[in-house]
Order: structure tokens, then sequence, then C-alpha cells
């Protein structure tokens, strides 16, 4: 079959869109399937066309039916200092976003924190999540069930480990009890690899042994508890991916001159809009925007984009200290990786370069400049708002 054959085919419904990579290479299967759209929409996709990656490597790992690769324009902000537990040095933090005055706004933060000596940051836990859900007959048979995981945890340990090197499974807890199903959250150390798929391979090992050797039946391999691509009180209580505190002691004079407000101004924008005004709509997030900062680095290298609405939980807090300003964001759930997953395409691999932090032993260090990352951006939106000239900053910066 030659390559017009295949268009025509797929015009036609004789074939579908996945059977076209029997026949030719994943260059050429791409190539096929966008134009089968030209063709189908009369439009040009020029752009989508246009692009370096390896979309053989791609097609094996990252994406079904391709048609091409999609475009966002990247920046940077910084340099950003940072004193970590394991960043301590400037970065400069690249940025994929189509909003307008989101990197200008970050940079500015920058800008504050690294004339403030840096941003502190901490890792206070490091984990990923699996909690399948599991029938039984009744309650009193699901605490059975409850009781065989207790008792049994370190062979089921084994169990789970034999299906990866670096994957370590940490504890099962907590296991609920919901009538007659069980959700265990099977918690995993995942290495520097975000770790979904390493800990769903490792639970569905322990879920075969609990078939052979019980009545109970696992419905789903996961039931929610995890919780994975969803906003949760359990993530942001017990944490998930990474949790990573980041706070800074800003002096009255930079708050001043680079934010042109005050310690009181902020310290009332952020209670009144990320405390009270969050309480009062019920929101799980007491902050103003971390999703803007989580969702343009989790773009620009290769992370998981659905986990940004993880990424967007979390409190802020901002204290006057005799007119200095203290400022801490606080991110409980930000699955993050430097190895595995989008992490190995080619764009996703140098927006890591840029901040030095591609492959194994860089994940946690790469926490810390996201959590740096969201607090510069999140002291200069409250900055602006305090300040009162975020309509002015819009107006130049956005609609230019
Ligand atoms: P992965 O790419 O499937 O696995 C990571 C791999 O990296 C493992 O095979 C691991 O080997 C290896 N590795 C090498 N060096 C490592 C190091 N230093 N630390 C940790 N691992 C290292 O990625 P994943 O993180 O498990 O899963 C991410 C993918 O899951 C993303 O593509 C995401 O979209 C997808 N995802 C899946 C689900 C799901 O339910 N399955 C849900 C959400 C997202 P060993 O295992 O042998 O140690």
């Amino acid at each position: 079959m030659n390559k017009q054959e295949a268009i025509d085919k797929l015009l036609n419904g004789e074939m579908k869109l996945y059977q076209v990579d029997r026949e030719f290479s994943p260059e050429e299967a791409t190539n096929i399937r966008r134009e089968f759209l030209e063709k189908k929409y009369s439009i040009d996709l020029v752009n989508i066309s246009n692009y370096t990656l390896d979309m053989e490597k791609a097609s094996k790992r990252n994406i079904e039916n391709s048609i091409g690769v999609l475009q966002l324009p990247m920046g940077i902000a910084g340099p950003l200092k940072i004193n970590g537990q394991y960043c301590k040095r400037e970065v400069f933090v690249p940025l994929a976003t189509s909003e307008g005055a989101l990197v200008a706004s970050i940079n500015r933060g920058a800008s504050t924190i690294t004339a403030s000596g840096g941003v502190n940051t901490i890792v206070t836990s490091d984990f990923m999540t699996r909690a399948p859900v599991i029938k039984t007959n009744s309650a009193s048979d699901a605490l059975l069930i409850k009781q065989w995981f207790v008792d049994n945890f370190t062979d089921l340990k084994e169990l789970a480990e034999s299906t990866t090197s670096h994957g370590k499974l940490l504890k099962i807890d907590p296991i609920l009890i919901v009538g007659s199903y069980v959700y265990p959250r099977f918690v995993y150390s995942t290495g520097d690899s975000m770790g979904m798929n390493m800990v769903t391979i490792a639970t569905e090992k322990i879920l075969d042994k609990l078939a052979q050797e019980s009545d109970a039946k696992h419905i789903a391999l996961s039931g929610n508890v995890c919780v994975d691509k969803k906003p949760a009180a359990i993530n942001v209580v017990e944490g998930r991916g990474k949790s990573v505190v980041a706070d800074i002691l800003i002096p009255k004079e930079i708050v001043n001159k680079k934010l042109k407000t005050t310690a009181e101004a902020i310290v009332e924008v952020n209670i009144t809009k990320n405390l009270i005004g969050s309480a009062a709509a019920g929101s799980m997030a007491f902050n103003a925007h971390y999703a803007n900062m989580v969702a343009a680095i989790f773009l620009a290298t290769g992370q998981d984009a659905a986990h940004v609405v993880e990424g967007s939980l979390g409190i802020t807090t901002a204290e006057n200290r005799d007119g200095d300003l203290y400022f801490s964001v606080n991110l409980p759930d930000l699955p993050i990786a430097t190895v595995g997953g989008g992490t190995s395409l080619e764009v996703a691999n140098e927006g890591l370069n840029i901040l030095g932090v591609a492959g194994s032993g860089k994940a946690r260090e790469f926490a810390e400049i996201v959590a740096g990352t969201v607090l510069a951006g999140e002291l200069s939106l409250i900055g602006a708002l305090a300040a009162g000239h975020l309509a002015r900053a819009h107006q130049e910066l956005g609609r230019g």
C-alpha cells in the first residue's frame, strides 16, 4: 500500500487510524494521519507538521495515532537563587505558556527573591501512591482483608519490589473500609521517576497474590483513594509525589523597591484572598495561582500535564515582621520526575538541562526549583494586587 492509498482508505473508512502504524514507519504514519485530516476538513496543518523530535521513539512510549507536535512559546525567568537541601544555586527557569505577563511576573518575583538572598526550600516527604478497590461480601469480610494486608506486609513488600529496581513499598496506609469494599493505599518511594506506571505494576503483583489467597475481587486497580489527577484532601494532608515548602524573609526596603508595596498590604491581601476568600468558596487551594507556575514548568520539562491539578493545591502564608515580609508556599502534592514518562522527549530533556536536573538523582532538586518558582510567581501576583497595579501590568504586557 502506498501513502495515497492509505489516505484514501482513512477517508472512506476502510482503515482505522491505528492500523496505519502496521503498514508504515511512525514518521510516515504520522504524515498520513495528518494529511487525512487536511483532506477531510480542507485545512492546512503545516505547523503541527514541523518538528524535530524522534517520532519513532515517541510512538513507542508517549503517543498513539500521532499527527505531529504541539508548539508553545517558551521563556525563562531568573536568575532565581535557591538555598535548598538539594538545590543550592541560582537557576534560570524554563516556562512554556501562552499566557502573556506570566513569565514577566515570575521574573519579577525571582528578582525580588535573589535580591533578598534566595528562597529556602525543603522536601518534607517523597512518595507515590496507588489504591485499588477490592470487593468482599460484607464489612466484616472487608476487615479480614484489611488485616491480611497488615499481617503480610513484609511478604507483599518483597513481591512488589520484585517488579522494579528503584521502587520501594513503604507502607499500606490508610486501608479504608466502605461497606464491603476495601481501599488499601499503597505508598511507594519511586526514586527520580514520577512513578505511576511503576507503582501500578508493583500493586498489580500484590493483587495477584490476594486473588490466590482469598475470594476477594479487585474491581479496579485504582479505586480513586490514590488520588491521581484529582484534587483531594487526602493528598493535601498525607502528601503525594513530592511535598515541598519554600519560604523567605524579604527586607522591608526590597518589598518597597521591587514590589512597590508593604508587608502589611501583602499580608492583608493574603488573608482576605488566599485564606478567607478560599474558605468562603470551599476551595481546596488556599493560594493565588500555583497552577500557573506548575503548568508552565511541567510543559517545559515533560511532566504529566494532568498532574497540574494536584500541583495547584497548597497554602500561602504571609507575615509582617516589623516591616519585613515573611512569605511561604506549601505544595503537599507535586508529582514530578527527572526520569521516565515524558522527560525523555527531546524538548523536555532540554528544559531539564537548562535547570541542570535531567536524569537520576535529581528529582528532589527539581522539586525545590518548582517550589521556588511557585513562590516567585505567587509573591509577584500578591505583591501586584497589594500595589494595585495588576490591571496596568496586564494592559501593558498581555494586550500589547
Ligand atoms: P516509567 O517511564 O514507566 O518508569 C520509570 C522507569 O525508569 C522505570 O522503569 C525505572 O526502572 C527506570 N529508572 C531508571 N532510573 C531511575 C531512577 N533514578 N529513579 C526511578 N526510576 C528509574 O515512568 P513512571 O514514572 O513509572 O510513570 C510515568 C508515566 O506514567 C507517565 O508517562 C504518565 O503519563 C503515566 N501515568 C500512568 C498512570 C497509570 O495509572 N499507569 C497514571 C498516571 C500517569 P525500575 O522500575 O526497574 O526501577
